[in-house]
């Protein structure tokens, strides 16, 4: 399986990430990737430069505004004389018969869901190249790749259409599937991210063409806490094409495959023509965000099970934080999909 991945992800480089009330180091640092390159080199899948699509790709899932304001929100910023090393939003509104701002502060808040999503000097140009290399990925198994990885970094799925949010600014995973909609009628998105994957299917809720599957620890305990109930079943046409699967924290292997195997039958009866994986790997056992208990044996049965699906598919990386084993986990569950195929 080939590779897409690009150094430009460096530029952004957040700091901030509010836990309980207390400021630490966010866990979403550039040597993830690097650690996640070991993992592709450990498992000698070739590598591969993304191309730069542009804007047409991202303008597909997020809207005009939101796409403006990320580009701009920087130098809007910096030009305040007083502003902070990171864009922090402290308005959240709730938008009740709310009026667009046009101040930057203003603006900040309408499009955040959280603080966990901070803005640097490098973080549109680092967000554009990572939805490059979703779109490169998606490309190439519209060419006749059987299955591509995108290392994708920052991650994206819990970026809604206008909202960033969870580390995330533009949603990779959507707009990987948007772009395999050009040649397929019906494409699923099924997210094994530790996290339920609320901005892809806020992206896609009330859309029949769109099926957004996402197996994660349970909301009721965890980020992000408002969405990933199993009764969030989509809306309007969109209504039963999409599944939350919560499993309670601390599942293992046998739970986690379980659930993929509801998943599959799912995902078959919906007869689509390609699949997009959003890849956390934060379901590890070892994660420091310690939702679920995966092992490594268990990711490479996760990517046998994903194989069975029988799909064109495109592994879009979303989390998956620092520990000794990221690499191996990403080796294995590549592995074990490309054996089961
Ligand atoms: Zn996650």
């Amino acid at each position: 399986m080939k590779a897409v991945h690009t150094e430009l992800h460096r530029s952004h480089d957040p700091q901030f990430f509010l836990v309980r009330g207390v400021v630490k180091r966010t866990t979403e640092q550039p040597e993830r990737a690097d650690r996640l390159l070991k993992g592709l080199k450990d498992g000698k899948h070739q590598l591969v430069e993304p191309i730069t699509f542009g804007q047409g790709p991202r303008a597909r899932i997020h809207s005009p505004e939101y796409l403006s304001f990320l580009s701009e929100a920087w130098d809007a910023w910096t030009a305040l004389g007083d502003s902070g090393p990171e864009m922090i939003g402290n308005i959240h509104p709730v938008r009740h018969a709310a009026t667009y701002p046009t101040h930057i502060v203003g603006r900040l808040g309408w499009h955040s869901a959280d603080t966990a999503a901070p803005i640097g000097a490098g973080t549109w140009a680092a967000a554009c190249a990572a939805t490059d290399v979703a779109v490169t990925a998606a490309q190439m198994v519209m060419d006749g790749e059987d299955a591509t990885y995108a290392l994708c970094r920052p991650p994206g799925h819990h970026a809604y259409r206008d909202m960033a949010g969870g580390f995330c600014f533009l949603n990779n995973s959507a707009i990987a599937a948007a772009h395999l909609r050009q040649r397929h009628e019906r494409v699923v998105i099924l997210d094994v991210d530790v996290h339920h994957g609320n901005g892809t299917q806020g992206i896609f809720y009330a859309r029949p063409d769109v099926y957004t599957v996402s197996i994660h620890a349970d909301p009721v305990a965890y980020y992000p806490y408002v969405w990933g109930y199993a009764h969030e079943r989509g809306e309007g046409p969109g209504l039963g094409t999409n599944l939350n699967i919560p499993l309670a924290i601390g599942t293992g292997d046998d739970g986690y495959i379980q659930a993929m195997d509801v998943a599959r039958k799912a995902i078959e009866s919906f007869a689509p023509g390609a699949l997009v994986i959003a890849l956390g790997l934060d379901a590890s056992e070892h994660d420091p965000l310690k939702g679920l208990a995966v092992t490594t044996p268990g990711f490479r049965r996760i990517g046998q099970a994903i194989a069975k699906m029988g799909l064109p598919t495109v592994f879009v990386q979303e989390g998956g934080y620092l520990s000794d084993i990221l690499g191996a986990n990403l080796t294995s569950v590549l592995a074990g999909f490309e054996e089961a195929r």
